[in-house]
């Protein structure tokens, strides 16, 4: 049984995480900013920890960190997941607090859970970091700077880590999942179409043609990628950049 610890994991790709994890028998916590998501998440999983708690808020992780290091005596797996997709536009129409705010949730918030991850697994001699990146943390995104910088960040911050961390045994590795159908991405091309003048379709139908298997991807090969990482099929896996995307040409629609 592994203990596993997943921020932003009561919806979207963390939940899916979750569920997998808990379907295998293993031990969650999960922190999310979402209270009414968080709820649900305690009414569908009681025996989990399931913590209300932002990631770029000190203070609120480091109470979240405590409720798992008092309830459990080591850590297996960290998924460094929530984020969020900031704004869309040309880079002259995006106002500093929409920026700072895409790039504080990605970057600094996955910061401060790495943070802690690092410190207790570095003292176990093992472990296994997941960052979520995107396949906007490896191509250019015309008007989804943000969050392409933030992505691109977090390549960085995988790379390092995992050579910081590499020499006391634990893991370290991205994950960059291309777009996931979903309510998230119904959002974004919402967001997108207002931005770009396209209707609805023809964002949909840009990402699609932009990938070589002409496919969106599901909550469910993500998760079964990062179940993948974390089992002993993976465990001389480290440093690496994992796209679950069907092989993406390009973003530029
Ligand atoms: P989502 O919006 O469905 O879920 C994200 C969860 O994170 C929500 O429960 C939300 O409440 C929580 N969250 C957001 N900001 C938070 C914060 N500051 N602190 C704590 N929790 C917070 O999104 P998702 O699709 O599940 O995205 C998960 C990760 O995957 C993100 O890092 C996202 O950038 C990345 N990603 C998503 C897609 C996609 O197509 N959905 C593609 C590539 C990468």
């Amino acid at each position: 049984m592994r203990h596993v610890v997943i921020t932003g994991g009561a919806s979207g790709l963390g939940r899916a995480m979750a569920e997998r994890f808990i379907a295998e028998g293993d031990k969650v916590a999960i922190c999310d900013a979402d209270p009414d998501a968080v709820a649900a998440f305690s009414d569908a999983f009681p025996g989990q920890i399931a913590c209300v708690a932002d990631v770029t808020d000190e203070a609120q992780m480091t109470a979240f960190f405590h409720q798992v290091d008092t309830a459990w005596n080591h850590v297996d797996v960290v998924c460094a997941n929530a984020g969020t997709g900031g704004p869309a536009g040309r880079i002259e129409e995006l106002s500093l607090s929409d920026w700072n705010r895409c790039v504080e949730v990605n970057l600094s918030g996955t910061f401060l859970t790495c943070r802690w991850a690092a410190g207790k697994m570095r003292a176990a001699g093992s472990g296994l970091i997941v960052l979520t990146s995107s396949t906007a943390g490896q191509f250019g995104y015309p008007l989804r700077s943000p969050y392409a910088t933030a992505k691109w960040g977090i390549v960085g911050l995988t790379k390092t880590l995992a050579m910081e961390l590499g020499p006391a045994g634990v893991r370290v590795n991205a994950i960059c999942p291309g777009a996931v159908e979903g309510d998230r991405m119904d959002r974004v091309v919402a967001m997108e179409s207002a931005a770009s003048g396209k209707s609805v379709d023809e964002v949909r139908a840009a990402y699609v043609k932009g990938v070589s298997l002409r496919t969106w991807v599901t909550a469910d090969d993500v998760a079964d990628t990062v179940l993948w990482l974390a089992s002993p099929h993976a465990t001389r896996i480290s440093g690496q950049i994992v796209a679950i995307d069907g092989h993406t040409e390009t973003l530029v629609p």
